[in-house]
């Protein structure tokens, strides 16, 4: 009897400490190492909007012309293999005024890898974004997952972590009006929005997106780039 109580109190250890290390891995607020930034805490009506992965050629038109025709500057997340796979996007992203982070090189899942691998995931974009004329301490990890491994390599090479408070749920919202009026009703000042918009299935997103601009400016907010949202918060921090 005392034997199966240890191994049952053995068991239940070892479900909270994967259920605990599972929570961890993806909080958006919190990590092990390093700076992690998920909002801004101020009361000016100012929102970061930034879109993950890519870039395409599609996407890049798709969400360039948009944003233009509405006259906001965002930051965009990329990935290394498809800077690599589509050059001249990143570049196109710049020269419109929008800012650019880095989005590892692989997109893949990054737990439980070896020092070399959150290396070259890191520091490869790293080199891809500096050939493009980019230099940047933005980093975002795929699926926004991380534990000790990559937070640590991220803060080696001089990025500082950025997750978000809002993010799109294509999964309850199929229709563009809907999907923009979730994303719309959660903003707070100081919020940093996710969207997806640069992949062809990402067609809900792209559409929402000129209905989520204007949903924001209709309650007062600004928007602003990660960088500008973080510098706000750091000066109105030192006041
Ligand atoms: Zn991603």
């Amino acid at each position: 009897m005392r034997k199966r109580t240890w191994w049952l109190a053995g068991l239940l250890a070892v479900a909270v400490l994967a259920v605990g290390t599972h929570m961890m891995s993806k909080s958006r607020c919190f990590q092990l190492v390093g700076d992690v930034v998920c909002r801004v805490e101020t009361d000016r009506r100012i929102v970061a909007l930034s879109f993950d992965d890519g870039p395409t050629p599609e996407g890049t038109d798709a969400v360039l012309a948009t944003l233009e025709e509405y006259g906001v500057t965002a930051t965009f997340f990329l990935i290394g293999n498809r800077l690599e796979r589509f050059p001249g996007q990143a570049e196109r992203l710049t020269a419109a005024g929008h800012e650019i982070g880095n989005h590892s090189y692989s997109h893949q899942r990054n737990l439980f890898r070896s020092r070399d691998f959150y290396r070259s995931e890191v520091r490869d974009t790293d080199a891809l974004l500096r050939e493009a004329g980019i230099v940047t301490d933005l980093f975002r990890p795929p699926f926004g997952k991380r534990l000790i491994g990559l937070p640590l390599e991220v803060d080696n090479a001089g990025y500082r972590t950025i997750m978000w408070d809002v993010e799109e749920r294509p999964e309850d919202f199929d229709d563009p009006e809907e999907f923009a009026a979730d994303i719309v009703s959660r903003v707070e000042p100081g919020s940093i929005i996710l969207m997806h918009p640069m992949y062809r299935h990402n067609d809900v997103a792209r559409a929402a997106l000129p209905l989520v601009l204007q949903g924001l400016a209709a309650r007062g907010y600004e928007i602003v780039t990660v960088g500008e949202l973080l510098a706000h918060g750091e000066s109105a921090a030192s006041q």
